[in-house]
């Protein structure tokens, strides 16, 4: 999954645990004989006809036993790490049984558990409900269709047999496209009669792992090839012109492979597909699968190469993941069904180095410079260098409660309170170090990239997964160089850091300074998301429509008590602008008069003197003469092209 928060949204820039793990142990497998086996799944037909219009309806027949019977709806989505199951967006669900209804009812504490008796002599029941595709669901997205392009998650659209084991349990799936529509998907396709296309049956957990994009406008690039092995990049766009992507911008896509495989050494994926949308309506959102991932991106994110430069990580950060979260995955967070919960703590590994490694495949394949990675990784630090919540909270409490902080800490004082942003900003920080501590003790013959070689294990072996504890990292680790990796991460991870890594940066021949000159970064963050960040100023961000989304504590803002939700009206009397106040700024450095805002909350406007005489600060990175620059040798390119 990938988080985007604005560089200021989190009060910072860009957007965007194991071991001694004492005490609760992952639940007992599942324990039920799955009545749906290989010769007689249960079968799916998702009515996809009526996407355009916010809905489709779901057919199923789900293999059962006499007796009473319990079916279930997905709560634990791999990829979301959160119970984000979008169980309100279930309508008018029914059961039947040889075409008798079937009286049906809620269990009365697992809301997403449904009862029935089945009557002597039945051996499948027919469930249908209408899914509404864009309903209130916070995490994941809450729309997933637009008149023109829908993304088809099937766990939203299938109930299944309770407490089975999902790698053993079949189910066979259908579609029925809107008129005229293309679709893509890592699922294979065995017939196409009309608009309804039938796939093979396969585990559910597969099926779970392998979403549908469709779209009226669309179109499919082979962005690599060898043997019998693809990865596509399939783009379904609201308007036919967002598909003219540039070749410069498809040509960096098509080094994803070559420089994965640099980086990992091999795959373990026989097709890939790289889902797109690319709708203002359905907006950001990333989710990773094994052989496939699906992206979500404003109409021109392909066409306008200032998304690339903001964002151009969506797509190598969900690749990364066929390899790291998916093919290797924490042992407490990999589970039997979507019921069982995920435990979450080792999330610093599997998103954290995952942003790392994302960010690295996107400089390393071009889709951004490598020269400009300095500037990025400055902007990175001063997020996490000025954030009051690391006094308290330690980065193992983002990714222990991260179910939480993904589906609810959307409020306001994200800084204080920390965000699930921040073990994604954190983590490419603390891999980044583990990555210079390896080259400068092994005087650069070994990397992270050595480590991942041993990490992803040579072997075609298709989408299977293979699980990992905190100690088994730092065993895997100190193959590679020898070092106290477990005092390692208990300082950065378990314990409160109250500052984030900085070895890092000096090791790589750079040095962190603040100035008045834009940083590309941020610049771009703030034109994209239409924000301003004064967070190293002021000591606020502004969003869209001028209010005030966040207050750094003991900044000047804070001191003068400016609180979140505020709205700016005006800054020295003008009407307030990103300019006018950038002008203001500027002159209170020379006059050193605090500047008076007008801003207005729940009706009342108030009056509120800020003293700030600093300027403009943005962060950057410089180079420590006579040292070797090694963000330049990380970020180049790795493959042979
Ligand atoms: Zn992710």
């Amino acid at each position: 999954m990938k988080r985007f928060l604005t560089l200021s949204c989190l009060g910072l820039a860009a957007f965007g645990l194991c071991g001694a793990y004492a005490g609760i142990i992952p639940e007992p497998n599942a324990a039920a004989l799955p009545y749906a086996t290989q010769s007689n799944p249960e079968t799916l037909v998702v009515d996809a006809s009526t996407a355009g219009r916010g809905f489709a309806t779901s057919t199923m027949h789900i293999p059962v036993r006499p007796g009473p019977f319990t079916f279930v709806y997905p709560e634990w989505i791999p990829g979301y790490h959160s119970p984000s199951g979008p169980l309100a967006d279930i309508s008018q669900l029914k059961v039947s049984a040889n075409g008798t209804p079937l009286a049906w009812r809620r269990d009365k504490v697992d809301m997403y558990a449904f009862h029935v008796d089945v009557p002597h002599g039945v051996d499948s029941i027919k469930v249908q409900f209408t899914v509404l595709l864009n309903g209130g669901q916070s995490v994941g997205g809450n729309v997933m269709s637009t008149p023109n392009v829908a993304v088809i998650s099937w766990t939203r659209m299938f109930f299944y047999q309770n407490d089975i084991n999902y790698h053993h349990y079949y189910i066979k799936p259908s579609i029925i496209l809107p008129k005229g529509w293309g679709y893509g998907t890592a699922l294979t396709t065995v017939s196409r009669v009309g608009q309804r296309v039938n796939f093979a049956e396969e585990p559910l957990t597969y099926v779970g792992d392998s979403p549908l994009d469709m779209g009226r406008y669309y179109k499919k690039v082979l962005l690599w090839h060898q043997g019998n092995a693809h990865q596509w990049l399939d783009m379904f766009a609201d308007a036919p012109q967002d598909l003219d992507v540039p070749a410069k911008i498809l040509d960096a896509y098509k080094n994803m492979t070559p420089e994965a495989l640099a980086l990992y050494g091999s795959r373990h994926w026989y097709n890939y597909h790289a889902l797109l949308t690319l709708s203002n309506k359905i907006g950001f959102e990333g989710i990773e699968h094994h052989q496939s991932s699906d992206n979500r991106a404003p109409a021109t994110f392909m066409t306008n190469p200032k998304w690339q430069l903001v964002a151009g990580d969506l797509i190598t950060h969900e690749f990364s993941h066929s390899w790291n979260g998916k093919y290797r995955r924490p042992w407490d967070l990999t589970t039997d069904n979507y019921q069982i919960p995920q435990r979450t703590d080792l999330l610093w590994v599997y998103e954290g180095m995952n942003q790392y490694l994302g960010d690295l495949l996107s400089f390393r394949c071009g889709i951004r410079k490598p020269s400009e990675y300095p500037q990025y990784l400055a902007v990175l630090y001063s997020q996490m260098a000025h954030e009051p919540g690391r006094d308290t909270t330690p980065l193992i409490d983002l990714t222990t409660g991260a179910p939480y902080y993904y589906m609810t800490a959307n409020g306001q004082y994200p800084s204080i309170r920390r965000t699930a942003g921040d073990f994604y900003t954190e983590g490419e920080l603390l891999w980044l170090d583990v990555d210079t501590i390896i080259r400068a003790k092994t005087h650069d013959r070994k990397s992270l990239d050595t480590f991942l070689h041993l990490y992803s294990e040579p072997k075609l072996t298709g989408p299977i997964t293979k699980t990992y504890t905190r100690a088994e990292i730092e065993h895997l680790l100190n193959e590679v160089v020898p070092y106290n990796w477990h005092a390692f991460f208990q300082r950065h991870v378990y314990e409160v850091a109250k500052l984030p890594p900085t070895g890092e940066i000096k090791r790589a021949g750079w040095r962190l300074v603040y100035n008045s000159k834009p940083n590309p970064f941020v610049v771009a963050d703030e034109q994209m998301f239409h924000v301003n960040s004064q967070w190293l100023t002021y000591g606020f961000d502004i969003g869209r429509g001028g209010k005030l989304t966040d207050v750094r504590e003991w900044s000047p803002a804070w001191k003068a008590a400016m609180a979140p939700g505020m709205k700016i009206e005006s800054v020295d009397g003008q009407r307030y602008t990103p300019a006018a106040l950038k002008y203001v700024m500027v002159q209170a450095e020379h006059t050193r008069q605090p500047t008076t805002f007008i801003v207005s909350k729940d009706g009342w406007f108030h009056t509120i003197e800020v003293s700030y005489f600093g300027g403009p600060r943005y962060p950057h990175l410089v180079r420590i003469p006579g040292t070797v620059n090694l963000l330049a040798k990380i970020m180049a390119p790795h493959a042979k092209h």
